[in-house]
């Protein structure tokens, strides 16, 4: 007698609860008789075992560990496994479907290593924060040979393989996290990117290309991850790589997308934290005559890097690391004259940042010091002094048909100086993607075949949320509905039109808060567009914008001054418009693009010439509008819900395989694992309503036509001349599959988890 049975019809016919008090609430009073343990809440809110010794009208006596004997309400009862059932590699397989079960049963499996549980279709991980004996070519090869049956990454990345070879479809490896109202970060997706990825290069490698898509990593890293409060190696973008694959399954190329980059990093970041850790390596690194070269000092001689008072990582060792990147650049083909040109314009940024200025006139104007750091700039990106002076002083604005020169303050020509500084480093950042795609489409026979992974950032939600919150959040409220579609929505779809026995599950949709976003011409990208373009739009006239034509809708609320809320699927976020409509516009006046331009080192041509052509109207000398600047440009939020819709479309074409990581402290400490945060992100990332929907659902599914061609010739009898129906329908019965293991539709077979694997198996050793 399977010990699920009876929950298993419980969690067929329960609605999924919508609200907090509603979810994982199991404890029918049916269950409640049989039970003989149970969890108690102590006051800390974490959980405790007890033991019922006696139920008598509404109260039960309940023995905890060290002989604590207590009476408790009955109805308070949240019914635990039996022993039998610790640490079960799925979280389908327990009787008991509750909040502590699940912490629990991680907790257990956690403590011994065993950071992968899976959670029906969706594989979890939980951070150890240590290295820990699960990954190499011996458990590469265990998974390959599928000995080794326990939940991986390496299981989630086979399958993937297994998958686009045998229903020629391609594949998608989303790597996610949940949210938190700390934000969350540092939970280990980009560390689970880079074991599938090993096992795919693993399994598909042999034509060296491999090698140069592991290669990535370290560069990608070392210019677009840093050190924060939360992560030593926090990636501050989005990623997605598209890995490509031959017939035969062996890779053949790939391609890196990348997703706005954290530029304000670059000049700017808090206490404690590093900017990228490119900038660091080079200061410790870079061999005597490349010093020489770029007039290279150390870290702690540039502003940029001295505002936060930290240069170090603890174990890391950045002069290593930046051979490491070197190394890595070589193999993807960006030679070494190019590097030299990469390291100057990593200088050049530094440089910038101690540029100072000096009062000229009595307005309070200024104009920069022509001293060292001045003329080092200049030199490094191949530009006379004297433009790179202008430049930063004044600014061509055209008014009518006149071209007035505004001279500059002090803030103005910061931000000017600024604005050049992480205008260099996002189009040198952009630059390297591009050559790594280069090199990677080298072997490009494509047979439109891949499996693409992204590791992009989770929900964030700080005391303070500005213009990246939102378009992080957006993103997420986009990825998330992704996520519900596919597990959710689009499954019970697929079992009403195909005609099958199914009792309709509940979820919670996001469309609400996606067109809070999207709808045009009242929605908040539409709205924040429209007061970008306004020369006299302010943070303060965008949020009365958003209050009044936004306030009716049912995830939004207005608050104080420049602050609006919206309501997300993970929680509320505050956000403050302050810096929103600049950052939206992400304006570099178009004296700044011209400099480049007129540089006499390909790099900054290139930057600006990529400047020119992100404009969707070629921009002919200055413009006035919006304070002088080019306003012809793609908006950040505009061009982001493109390369989002892009997205969303890429991955809507292949089969989604879920990770979601867990972090279970917030120190990145081994061993520890806190009860409440760990439940937070569970409860967010939808985790125990994906199980009951899968121990109720049938996840697998395959035409009739496919099952017989598939397994027909596994049959004892000869009937492959029947219709497919039949043949399946023997195959069937042929394998004993019990009855309620699977449902007959109108176009296809219908399969509880698991029921396949005895068919699959037979059918490889045959
Ligand atoms: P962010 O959102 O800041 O980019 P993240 O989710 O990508 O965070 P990672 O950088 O992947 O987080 O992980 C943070 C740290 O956790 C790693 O630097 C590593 O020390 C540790 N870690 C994560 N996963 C593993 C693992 N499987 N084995 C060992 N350590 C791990
Ligand atoms: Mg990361």
């Amino acid at each position: 007698q399977s010990l699920s049975e009876d929950m298993d019809t419980d969690a067929a016919t329960m609605p999924l609860p919508q609200s907090n008090e509603r979810r994982w609430s199991d404890t029918s009073a049916y269950a409640r008789k049989k039970i003989l343990q149970s969890w108690i809440q102590l006051p800390n809110g974490n959980w405790e075992l007890g033991k019922i010794l006696s139920t008598s009208g509404e109260e039960s006596v309940i023995s905890l560990a060290e002989g604590k004997v207590i009476k408790v309400m009955s109805e308070t009862l949240v019914p635990a496994n039996p022993d039998i059932l610790d640490g079960v590699d799925d979280l389908m397989q327990l009787s008991y479907l509750n909040e502590p079960s699940v912490l629990y049963n991680l907790n257990y499996r956690y403590n011994q290593d065993m950071i992968y549980t899976k959670a029906g279709p969706v594989l979890v991980a939980v951070n150890p924060f240590k290295e820990v004996p699960l990954y190499g070519n011996s458990y590469i090869e265990a998974y390959r040979k599928r000995t080794n049956d326990s939940p991986h990454v390496y299981a989630i990345a086979d399958t993937a393989i297994r998958e686009m070879i045998r229903d020629e479809v391609n594949q998608s490896i989303i790597i996610r996290f949940s949210f938190l109202s700390s934000g969350e970060s540092g939970a280990g997706k980009t560390e689970t990117a880079k074991i599938a990825m090993q096992y795919l290069a693993a399994l598909g490698g042999g034509s060296g290309i491999e090698y140069e898509i592991l290669k990535t990593n370290p560069i990608l890293e070392a210019f677009g991850n840093a050190k924060t409060l939360r992560n030593d190696n926090s990636s501050r973008f989005g990623k997605l790589i598209e890995i490509h694959f031959s017939e035969t399954g062996k890779i053949s190329g790939a391609q890196v997308q990348t997703f706005l980059l954290e530029k304000s990093r670059v000049v700017q970041c808090a206490e404690g934290e590093r900017s990228y850790h490119i900038f660091y390596q080079l200061c410790a690194g870079a061999s005597s005559a490349l010093r020489e070269k770029l007039n290279l000092k150390s870290a702690h001689e540039y502003k940029y890097l001295g505002q936060s008072n930290c240069y170090r990582i603890n174990g890391v060792d950045d002069a290593e690391r930046f051979h490491t990147v070197k190394e890595a650049l070589d193999i993807v083909h960006v030679s070494k004259e190019d590097q030299e040109s990469v390291f100057a314009m990593l200088a050049a940024v530094l440089w910038l940042g101690n540029v100072s200025f000096t009062v000229i006139d009595n307005e309070n104007h200024v104009e920069p010091i022509a001293d060292e750091s001045l003329l080092t700039v200049a030199k490094l990106i191949g530009c006379n002094s004297n433009e790179l002076k202008l430049s930063l002083s004044k600014r061509n604005m055209r008014v009518g048909k006149d071209t007035i020169v505004q001279k500059l303050t002090l803030p103005q020509a910061i931000d000017a100086r600024d604005a050049l500084a992480k205008s260099i480093y996002s189009c040198l950042f952009d630059w390297l993607v591009e050559q790594i795609n280069k090199s990677l489409a080298v072997g490009k026979r494509r047979t439109g075949r891949s499996i693409s992974i992204l590791d992009i950032y989770g929900f964030e939600s700080f005391d303070k949320n500005s213009f990246e919150q939102f378009c992080i959040n957006y993103a997420n409220e986009r990825l998330q509905q992704h996520f519900n579609r596919h597990l959710f929505k689009l499954e019970q779809e697929e079992y009403i039109q195909d005609g099958i026995d199914w009792t309709r599950v509940d979820f919670e949709d996001n469309q609400d808060c996606l067109s809070l976003f999207e709808k045009k011409p009242l929605g908040l990208l539409s709205l924040l567009d429209e007061e970008s373009t306004f020369p006299n739009g302010t943070d303060l006239t965008l949020a009365n914008k958003l209050k009044q034509h936004l306030i009716s809708n049912s995830c939004f609320r207005g608050t104080r001054e420049k602050l609006f809320t919206v309501v997300h699927y993970a929680g509320e976020v505050t956000y403050e418009t302050t810096g929103f409509l600049e950052k939206n516009r992400d304006l570099l006046h178009l004296d700044s693009i011209q400099l480049l331009s007129s540089c006499s080192c390909h790099l900054p041509q290139a930057f600006a010439s990529s400047m020119l052509i992100q404009s969707e109207k070629p921009v002919v000398g200055p413009l006035h509008k919006a304070g002088g600047a080019d306003s012809q440009r793609l908006s950040v939020a505009t061009k982001f819900k493109g390369q989002l819709f892009q997205l969303m479309q890429r991955l809507g074409n292949t089969t989604p395989h879920f990770i979601r990581c867990i972090k279970p402290n917030n120190v990145q400490s081994p061993g520890l694992y806190e009860q409440g945060l760990v439940l937070q992100q569970l409860r967010c990332c939808g985790v125990l309503e994906v199980v009951r929907i899968s121990r109720s659902g049938f996840p697998t599914r395959m035409s009739h036509q496919k099952f017989a061609r598939r397994y027909g010739f596994l049959l004892v009898e000869n009937i492959a001349d029947k219709d497919p129906l039949s043949v399946s329908v023997a195959i069937l019965h042929q394998f004993n599959i019990l009855p309620e293991m699977y449902q007959v539709g109108y176009t296809k077979l219908f399969f509880r988890t698991g029921q396949i694997g005895v068919l699959e198996d037979t059918r490889n050793r045959t």
